[in-house]
């Protein structure tokens, strides 16, 4: 079937011959929402985050009073929203900008706090939810040390970074014990979009298009560049990292970013831009995993999985800012055949996450 049907019916439990795991659904404390609303209370943070979470948490709008009322849910109301959409699996992160908004001793007890509650969570519907830990990235050692809780511990299956760390990158070196703490876990870093940092947002934000419209991806998108250029994965050639809405765009520019890197690099044009050993393509497709969390075309889905390949682009959802039933019928209805819809919607995310499909069917 390969026709989009809005009166499809969409079951879990696999019966059409896959299970449906959405890899990137946001979810967050109460604790956290209450340190957000004091902070846009005060006065505190910076232009995106006022735009992002002021608009989330203070908005009488049908639409943020939905996004936050069901972020907090890690239960019963999220699995009903499951079950109407066919999701059987969910992996939950800390939504942006997570921690990413706090200094080190708050930061750092809000994100113990979430990843206990989200392996609580676990524990209760081991089936239908697996997570991702969220650290602070302004207490590097402290960070290393809740991964490693988290993931060995807890059970966590990787590590949530909502982009930006209030203006610095995970390029910069005084990070990258984390990123050495992932690679040697063996676990996904998932890179997630935030609002831009003051020094970008200006242009963006007056025009209205600093958020998920837009700017997450101008943001998100240079923030793995960054990465690549900054030569992350030269340093940590086995780091895997996974990007949410279709990659960020990054598979649309390989062959432009490939030309003008290479040709910056024997031009010795800026200080920050530096051989490699491999080409950015070759970063974009041997350490990156992408999700299509709110890209749910099929045009970009099918360009993706042809210049990364069709082991490298999977099922999210993008729960709660977007819940559309439909959005995972046009997914089903991708002209794929029933082996490559079950590695979209299943078997990558079994891999990349490490889940244990067993649990997941309850079997
Ligand atoms: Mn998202």
């Amino acid at each position: 079937m390969t026709e989009f049907d809005p009166q499809a019916p969409l079951t879990t439990g696999g019966q059409h011959g896959y299970l449906r795991i959405a890899t990137e659904e946001a979810w967050a404390t109460q604790e956290l929402m209450d340190e957000w609303r004091r902070m846009i209370e005060a006065g505190e943070g910076g232009t995106g985050f006022h735009s992002l979470i002021g608009h989330y948490v203070t908005s009488d709008s049908d639409r943020a009073r939905f996004v936050r009322e069901h972020l907090v849910d890690s239960g019963e109301r999220r699995i009903a929203h499951m079950d109407a959409a066919g999701v059987d699996h969910a992996i939950l992160a800390l939504t942006s900008p997570g921690t990413q908004a706090f200094g080190a001793d708050v930061g750092t007890r809000i994100a113990r706090n979430a990843n206990d509650e989200l392996a609580e969570a676990i524990k209760k519907h081991p089936t239908r939810f697996s997570g991702l830990a969220a650290v602070s990235f302004e207490d590097v050692p402290a960070a290393v040390a809740e991964l490693e809780r988290a993931v060995n511990e807890l059970g966590l299956k990787g590590l949530i970074v909502n982009s930006h760390i209030r203006g610095r990158y995970l390029s910069e070196q005084e990070f990258w014990p984390i990123l050495e703490a992932v690679e040697a876990l063996d676990v996904p870093l998932y890179l997630h979009p935030n609002t831009p940092n003051d020094s970008m947002i200006g242009t963006l934000y007056e025009a209205g298009l600093d958020g998920s419209v837009f700017g997450f991806q101008v943001e998100t998108s240079m923030h793995a560049l960054k990465m690549i250029t900054s030569g992350v994965f030269d340093r940590f050639p086995k780091l895997r990292m996974v990007l949410g809405h279709m990659g960020e765009a990054l598979p649309f520019w390989l062959y432009r970013l490939d030309y003008m890197h290479g040709g910056m690099v024997k031009a010795g044009r800026y200080p920050a831009i530096k051989p490699l050993q491999r080409t950015i393509s070759e970063y974009v497709r041997e350490n990156i995993w992408i999700t299509t969390s709110g890209m749910p075309a099929p045009e970009p889905i099918l360009f993706s999985r042809k210049v990364l390949g069709d082991d490298r682009v999977m099922y999210a959802m993008d729960y709660p800012y977007n819940y559309e039933p439909d959005e995972v019928r046009m997914q089903d209805a991708l002209p794929l055949s029933l082996p490559e819809k079950k590695a979209f919607f299943q078997d990558i995310a079994l891999d990349v996450f490490d889940l244990d499909e067993n649990v997941i069917r309850g079997a």
